[in-house]
C-alpha cells in the first residue's frame, strides 16, 4: 500500500484545470448534460452518464464519441461553449489552491496547468484572479493539442524537463489514462472515487484534496 511518505520526487507539477484546481466540474456537467438532452434527445439519466465516461475530454471529442456523426453534433458544441463561456469566470478555485500553487512554487518546481478548456480562456481566469504569476506555462487545448501526451511532450521539449520528472495532478479517468506510459499520475478525488481510480488501473497516489499533494512531492 502506498503511504503519503512514499514521496514523488520530480522537477515539475502540471495540474490539470477543472475539477482541479478550478470547482468547476459541477457546472460543466450540467451544461453538458443540457445540451446533450437538448441536442440529441436523450434522457437526463443518459446524458450524465455519458458526459461523466468521457470528462476530461474537450467537450467536442465528448460529443464525437457520444454521437458519431451525429447532424446536431456542431451546434450543440457551439451551444455548449457559448454557455460556459458566459459563466466560467464565476467558477471559483478550490479552497486550498492558492496556497498550493504558493508552495510548490516556493520549493522550486516548475508549475505548469494543463486543460482541455481553450488556453486564452485559462489565462484569462487566473488573469482575473491575479495568479499568472503561479505558472510557468498555460496549456489549453486546441485541435491537435491535448492535455495528454501532447502537453506532456511540450513541458519536455520547450523547458527541458524530463518526462519522468513530471507529475499530473487530474480529476478525471480520462486524467489517468492519458498520463499512462508518459508521466506519473496523482488522481484527485471529486468526480470520482479512489475506488473508481483503482479499477481503472492507477496504482498511485490519490487524494481528497489539493492540500495533499505538497505533502506527496519532494523536488529532484
Ligand atoms: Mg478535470
Amino acid at each position: 500500500m502506498l503511504l503519503m511518505t512514499d514521496k514523488l520526487r520530480c522537477e515539475a507539477i502540471i495540474f490539470d484545470f477543472d475539477g482541479t484546481l478550478a470547482d468547476s466540474m459541477p457546472f460543466l456537467e450540467s451544461i453538458g448534460v443540457l445540451v446533450m438532452m437538448g441536442f440529441h434527445g436523450v434522457s437526463k439519466d443518459e446524458a450524465a452518464s455519458r458526459y461523466k465516461m468521457t470528462t476530461g475530454l474537450p467537450y467536442e471529442h465528448q460529443i464525437k464519441l457520444n454521437f458519431p456523426d451525429h447532424e446536431q453534433n456542431e451546434a450543440a458544441i457551439e451551444e455548449f461553449e457559448r454557455m460556459k463561456i458566459e459563466r466560467i469566470f464565476n467558477q471559483e478555485l478550490f479552497p486550498d489552491a492558492r496556497e498550493v500553487l504558493a508552495e510548490v512554487r516556493r520549493r522550486g518546481f516548475s508549475v505548469f496547468v494543463s486543460s482541455s478548456t481553450f488556453k486564452p480562456t485559462i489565462t484569462e481566469y487566473f488573469r482575473r484572479l491575479g495568479l499568472l504569476d503561479s505558472f510557468d506555462g498555460i496549456l489549453g487545448y486546441r485541435p491537435g493539442f491535448e492535455k495528454g501526451a501532447d502537453h506532456f511532450k511540450h513541458v519536455a521539449k520547450e523547458y527541458g524537463i524530463p518526462l519522468e520528472d513530471i507529475v499530473f495532478i487530474g480529476d478525471s479517468l480520462k486524467d489517468y489514462e492519458r498520463s499512462k506510459g508518459f508521466c506519473r499520475f496523482i488522481a484527485l478525488e471529486g468526480m470520482f472515487t479512489e475506488a473508481d481510480f483503482r479499477q481503472a488501473g492507477h496504482n498511485g497516489h490519490v487524494v481528497s484534496s489539493l492540500k495533499d499533494v505538497p505533502k506527496i512531492v519532494e523536488k529532484k
